[in-house]
């Protein structure tokens, strides 16, 4: 009955609109999680503290739980199964559904058939499923608690994941495996530790609410505060206050630019353990075949966005400047789409030359001189468009 309860957190069909106000039904298993672990996260774990209190080796115990269940999450549901941004060994496929199934976040197909939803659908209040246009205690929580049809159940989406067997043996025995699982982490970490009860509440408790509010910060707090580089016209935001706790997956605007990429922080030195746990393992050849966006789509995903921050700020000017001024924004984003085209054009040529003889060698130098031209032609480009963002008789554009 629970397993069906909580699963049924996102499976709601129905046909009322999303601006509906009438009473919904409530789904009371996870209302009754969400309300118990967060009431117990806030007394018996300080209460249990205060008096017996919590040792060290108990805090690493709890760290290092979190972190298993949390990059579960992230590498397993969110990066591997709903994105298929790499590929993985069969045994690490199971360990990210046994730790995913422990943070009750319902089940790995369902989750990642919520989550394509909210990719395809974003901010849109009838389809997304958890649109932060809806606010945030929306998003963050009550579209998992409430009857709304936007929560509907479907399958269509996860058809490849159905022939996952590791998805399919989680999906049909979640509520044996999400219970064994707690069950197991708090009694042998308790049993290694010396305290069964301070487990059962920093490994148990406190773990899962860390973890349930990490994820569900990014759907409301992720689509509310932060900056927007890659991707201008929706919510979805950089957010590096969530990005700590949610193991790299607080650059959510990246994200939802590029969402085939394995990484959500792009440099190697970009928090993002999720991106270093991926990569990490590729070298052991457990993951492979992981998918990255290349410099040029990244830099043109940048550029756009500054360049429709400029036009938005131009329609704010006098009609008399406006005029003037969007005539060379038109230049510069013409320029722009050129020397992205004629890069890509030659990245082609480039795939197609051998370079066993030597004129195959000769054009290849060729090319790549072009390339560097045409990245310096970039690079000033972008300086002029700085440039004419500080010129402009306006205040400077939001970041936001
Ligand atoms: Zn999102
Ligand atoms: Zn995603």
């Amino acid at each position: 009955m629970l397993n069906v309860l909580l699963i049924s957190g996102v499976e709601r069909m129905g046909t009322v609109s999303a601006s509906n106000t009438a009473k919904r039904k409530r789904y009371w298993a996870p209302t009754l999680l969400f309300a118990s672990t967060g009431f117990l996260a806030l007394t018996a774990v300080p209460l249990y503290g205060l008096e017996y209190g919590y040792s060290w080796q108990q805090w690493l115990a709890f760290i290092l739980i979190t972190g298993l269940c949390g990059i579960s999450i992230s590498a397993g549901n969110h990066r591997l199964w709903t994105h298929r941004t790499y590929k993985a060994h069969w045994m690490l496929r199971l360990w990210f559904a046994l730790f995913s199934a422990a943070t009750l976040q319902n089940t790995t197909l369902n989750w990642c058939s919520a989550h394509r939803l909210h990719h395809r659908y974003t901010d849109n209040n009838d389809l997304d499923p958890h649109s932060s246009k809806r606010g945030l205690w929306f998003s963050h929580l009550d579209w998992m608690m409430r009857e709304y049809p936007s929560g509907r159940k479907t399958y269509d989406n996860v058809k490849d994941l159905q022939q996952d067997k590791i998805v399919m043996w989680q999906h049909r025995h979640y509520l044996p495996i999400a219970i064994g699982m707690n069950f197991a982490i708090c009694l042998i970490l308790g049993l290694i530790t010396g305290d069964i009860i301070a487990m059962f509440l920093l490994a148990g408790v406190l773990r899962m609410v860390v973890n349930h509010h990490a994820a569900f910060a990014l759907n409301s707090f992720g689509h509310r505060w932060g900056k927007r580089k890659f991707k201008g016209d929706i919510s979805a935001r950089d957010n590096p206050i969530i990005n700590i706790f949610a193991f790299g997956e607080g650059y959510h605007n990246y994200h939802h630019a590029f969402p085939a990429d394995y990484r959500n922080g792009v440099g190697w030195f970009a928090y993002d353990p999720t991106k270093w746990l991926i990569k990490s393992l590729s070298w052991l050849g457990i993951t492979w075949q992981l998918r990255a966006a290349t410099k040029l789509q990244i830099y043109r995903a940048t550029q756009e966005v500054e360049i429709e921050r400029a036009e938005q700020q131009l329609e704010k000017l006098a009609t008399q400047d406006q005029q003037y001024w969007r005539e060379l924004l038109q230049r510069e984003r013409q320029d722009f789409c050129e020397i992205f085209d004629r890069w890509q054009a030659l990245m082609t040529q480039r795939r197609a030359i051998d370079p066993d003889n030597a004129s195959g060698r000769w054009k290849l130098a060729t090319i790549q001189t072009q390339i560097r031209e045409l990245k310096f032609r970039l690079k000033m480009q972008s300086e002029r468009l700085r440039l004419m963002m500080r010129q402009l008789p306006l205040s400077p554009a939001t970041t936001g």
